[in-house]
């Protein structure tokens, strides 16, 4: 109660709106003062003009919906405290962009968030269909929020649709699987129906969740390209999609 007043305070003080009383509860745990301080930088520069409802409550991050400058935007707040920083630290040592980062809590953690904006922009450059990413401070990720009038597109996972359908989406996503490695030089590196949204409009994949994305030169960037690969041929079996994982290997690799 008295955390939750505090916090109320805080964020008044920070003359952050709230789009409703809601979300505040969901924070809580959220907002330390290294996260105030980023949201009230991001709010100053007007990023961000009002607080919405939370998304999601991950393993490493929270997702909030934001009213931006001119549209709706998402917000991903890595959690400093509860990250699991040694799991962070293996994907960021092998990758020749993040070389010189100090090897405590709250720098891995920035420089985490910092590589998942890289991989998206490099992602979408690639002509892959992502969450376009608008900005990044200390923990937090600022990208365009992927729904509708606040309800954030339905995951792969939670959608029904016709085998034909499926066999479309999946070869949407072999495509940008390729894209992403040839042309972005990336492997995704948790790839699944939980972090592929469907456009309901036009039934058309957007790929999310790109923090531990890694480029070719990661000593495991092979393993979790295999990795993605089996967990995509996984999941479209129930779609009658019966390709074998050497040949989807050999169509990404192919120049
Ligand atoms: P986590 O590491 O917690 O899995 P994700 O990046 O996958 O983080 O985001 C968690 C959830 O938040 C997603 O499953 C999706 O429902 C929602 N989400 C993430 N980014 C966006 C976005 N740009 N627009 C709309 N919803 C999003
Ligand atoms: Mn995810």
């Amino acid at each position: 109660e008295g955390k939750i007043k505090r916090l109320d305070n805080s964020v008044d003080k920070l003359r952050i709106k709230r789009k409703d009383s809601d979300s505040l509860k969901v924070t809580e745990n959220v907002f330390d003062n290294a996260t105030l301080k980023a949201l009230y930088t991001l709010s100053n520069k007007g990023i961000v003009q009002a607080l919405g409802g939370s998304i999601s409550t991950g393993k490493e991050a929270n997702v909030f919906l934001a009213d931006g400058e001119e549209e709706e935007i998402a917000i991903k707040i890595y959690r400093i405290s509860s990250s699991s920083f040694r799991s962070m630290e293996d994907y960021i040592l092998g990758d020749p962009r993040f070389s010189n980062i100090r090897h405590n809590k709250r720098d891995i953690v920035f420089a985490w968030t910092k590589k998942e904006f890289r991989n998206l922009m490099r992602a979408k450059q690639a002509g892959i269909r992502v969450p376009e990413p608008i900005t990044t401070e200390r923990n937090i990720l600022i990208m365009k929020f992927m729904g509708e009038n606040g309800k954030p597109y339905p995951l792969l996972k939670d959608i029904k649709i016709e085998n034909e359908d499926g066999q479309m989406i999946f070869e949407t996503v072999i495509d940008y699987m390729h894209k992403l490695y040839v042309d972005a030089n990336l492997v995704h590196g948790d790839l699944s129906e939980y972090n592929i949204l469907i456009d309901p409009e036009d039934i058309t994949p957007i790929i999310i969740d790109m923090g531990q994305s890694v480029t070719l030169e990661h000593p495991r960037a092979d393993q979790f390209l295999k990795r993605d690969i089996e967990n995509i041929l996984r999941y479209f079996k129930r779609y009658k999609v019966n390709e074998s994982p050497e040949s989807i290997y050999a169509r990404i690799k192919e120049p």
